[in-house]
């Protein structure tokens, strides 16, 4: 939809001290020896690929995991320095590095910052360190505190805070304590996810064994709507379903997913969106060094997206935001007239007061922005 705008740029680093219970990514725990052949193994990529790059501007990074605060010092600062020389980028790159309060440091802060990066995203998730240990995840209240310690007596300027809501055991006065914590501390941006139970997970074999009870949708919805006001009570701006901004802290990156921008992923398992293509990089940490050992492309599958699936993602994606769809762009691009294809779905959602039209855009109503995926699942 976005034609010439600038492109991101995702980097993955898949390394975390340990497993979280209910996590699915792809991480691996390793050593200095294999962060450092995987650093190499970067390297070489960015060699592989950057030619295809030449004439392109890029206006965001974003070094993501996995755990990129527990990669040794020295680390990041040359993944960027590598980055910074090898694309161009826009005067006003957003630069920013997810953290574990578990394992951000001062010294690694000073590193971050003298590399460039001007956002950093911290996983706080909760503020109970009794539920954090019982999910498997290592850091405690008292590592979340020096890590807004340090960023506030520096007056970083964009923090970014990871909220989860949903955990078995979790309370609605614990979330919304986490919420309050992050509003104190300033934070310019707060992403809030829903616990997605997966399949593998030892928080998914725990509710099996019904160990753990999970949290039914409904107390999570009036937890997340409850969410909402606190923050909109604060002047942030829901501007897509999980994340809320100061006005002009909206993430760059991340508005790329849902904008269908370009955007090129670099690591394993990282995945890319050029041109219309979509790539993804092989899941294995082996397979990925070997073949940036060897000097072939770790790219596993490539697929051009159909007219179909382009359509499908544009009303997908666009109704996460708050802008909405823009329905003039729409049928410019698919020559399809969304108000007379999907007329009795649009006019009776309308009716129910789910969905409304602003200036050209179709929107989903504030009241339903987090259930919206039935909503959704009816236009396409
Ligand atoms: S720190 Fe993040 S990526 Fe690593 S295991 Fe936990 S949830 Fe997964």
């Amino acid at each position: 939809m976005v034609k010439n705008k600038p492109m991101g740029l995702y980097v993955h680093i898949p390394f975390c001290s340990k497993k979280c219970d209910y996590c699915d990514f792809v991480s691996y725990s390793m050593n200095k020896k294999a962060q450092q052949q995987y650093l190499d193994a970067l390297f070489s990529e960015i060699d592989l690929v950057k030619r295809q790059y030449i004439g392109k501007t890029f206006d965001s990074i974003y070094i993501g995991g996995g755990t990129p605060s527990i990669v040794y010092e020295g680390f990041i600062a040359g993944l960027a320095r590598k980055l910074f020389s090898s694309f161009h980028f826009a005067e006003k790159t957003e630069f920013t590095i997810e953290i574990n309060p578990a394992s951000f440091t001062k010294e690694k802060f000073f590193e971050y910052v003298q590399a460039g990066i001007n956002r950093i995203s911290v996983g706080v998730q909760c503020l109970d360190s009794k539920l954090l240990a019982l999910h498997g995840r290592l850091q405690s209240l008292e590592n979340i505190k020096g890590t807004f310690d340090i960023l506030r007596n520096s007056q970083f300027p964009n923090v970014n805070g990871d909220l989860m809501i949903g955990l078995p055991g979790q309370t609605r006065s614990s979330v919304l304590k986490t919420v309050k914590f992050l509003i104190k501390n300033k934070v310019k941006h707060i992403s809030t996810y829903g616990l997605q139970v997966e399949k593998g997970t030892m928080t998914f074999d725990k509710i099996r064994r019904g160990k753990f009870k999970s949290i039914p949708d409904k107390k999570t919805v009036s937890w997340y709507n409850k969410i909402y006001k606190l923050l909109k009570k604060n002047d942030y701006i829901r501007y897509e379903i999980s994340n809320f901004a100061k006005p002009g802290f909206e993430s760059k990156h991340n508005s790329k997913y849902w904008d269908e921008t370009n955007y090129l992923g670099l690591g394993v398992p990282s995945h890319s969106f050029v041109d219309g293509y979509r790539f993804y990089n092989t899941k294995r940490l082996d397979t990925y060094i070997d073949a940036m050992n060897d000097g072939k492309s770790a790219v596993y599958s490539k697929e051009y997206l159909s007219k179909a699936n382009r359509r499908t993602e544009r009303i997908m994606l666009s109704l996460r935001t708050i802008r909405g769809l823009d329905l003039e762009q729409f049928e410019q691009d698919f020559n399809e007239n969304l108000l007379v294809s999907r007329k009795d779905q649009i006019d009776l959602l309308i009716s129910k007061n789910m969905l409304k039209i602003e200036d050209g855009y179709l929107k989903v109503t504030d009241k339903h922005f987090y259930v919206s995926n039935s909503i959704i699942v009816s236009l396409i």
